[in-house]
Parts: structure tokens; sequence; C-alpha cells
């Protein structure tokens, strides 16, 4: 197989896997033992910065540690952190601008996938608590929170 379609695979492939790698560590860690780091995501109430933020530092510093690794040799380890960083990125926009508006762009969408998105996370906001939440999920948005086709 050419070197370019492997790189091209683990782009791709690391960027898909974040939305999972973003659903567990959602799911299983930020609302199981680094509550504490998340908890402030769930208060009402606008901060410039939050220690949920963290996060995000975290999966930074491991998306520019594997593209460091990979830079020397531009192997697979390069275009795989460029994945998490390109997941990354798209998440930083759509979550915190779009969805929260940290940043007042492009607050108004007719488009249904983003609208089923923006839905889907407000849901999840609903919870104040660290208990029985939903769609602990991003980019991939459940068929269910999609608005209805309307024939206007
Ligand atoms: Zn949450
Ligand atoms: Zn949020």
């Amino acid at each position: 197989m050419p070197i370019w379609i492997i790189n091209a695979i683990c782009f791709v492939g690391f960027f898909l896997l974040w939305e999972g790698v973003a659903w567990f560590t959602h799911k299983y860690i930020m609302h199981g033992f680094l509550w504490s780091w998340h908890k402030d995501h769930h208060e009402p109430g606008y901060k410039r910065f939050e220690k949920n933020d963290l996060f995000g530092v975290v999966f930074a510093a491991l998306s520019v540690l594997l593209i460091v690794m990979g830079a020397e040799a531009w192997d697979w380890r390069f275009w795989s952190g460029l994945g998490i960083a390109a997941y990354g990125a798209a998440y930083f926009f759509v979550h915190d601008i779009f969805v929260h508006q940290r940043v007042k762009w492009f607050t108004r969408t007719n488009n249904r996938y983003l609208m089923a998105l923006r839905k889907a996370h407000k849901i999840h906001h609903k919870k104040l608590g660290k208990e029985d939440g939903e769609a602990f999920g991003f980019l991939f948005v459940h068929r269910k929170y999609w608005p209805k086709k309307t024939n206007a």
C-alpha cells in the first residue's frame, strides 16, 4: 500500500476514533472520577476559563506529542497526531463557539445537523449533576435529536 494511503487512513482514522475517545472520556471519566474537573462546565453562568478546559489541554498535549515524535519521519504518528488536532479544532469550534457561544460567532443556523447537535448537547447540559446524563457523544448525533423534516 502506498505510504500516503496509510497516512490518510491514520489521519481520518484518528479523527473518527477521537469521537469515540471523547464519548468514552466524557461518560466514564469526566462524569466519573474526574468529575471535579468537568463540574464547572455543567454549572450555569459564564466563566472566561473553566477547569473543564484542562481536558482540552491534555488532548492537545497528546496530539502535539504524536506530531513531534513523528515529525522527523513524517510517519503514522505525525498524521495520527494531526487527526487528533483536527478533531480538537472541530470540537472547539462546534462545542465552545457554536453551542456555548464563548465567542459570539455563527449563532444562528438552519442546518439540520448543527441544530440536532446543539439540541443533543443542550440536553446533556440539562443535568447539573454527575449522574444519569445522556448524549455524551458529540459530532455523531443520534437520530432522535434531529429536527423533523418540514416542507416549508
Ligand atoms: Zn458533561
Ligand atoms: Zn458543553
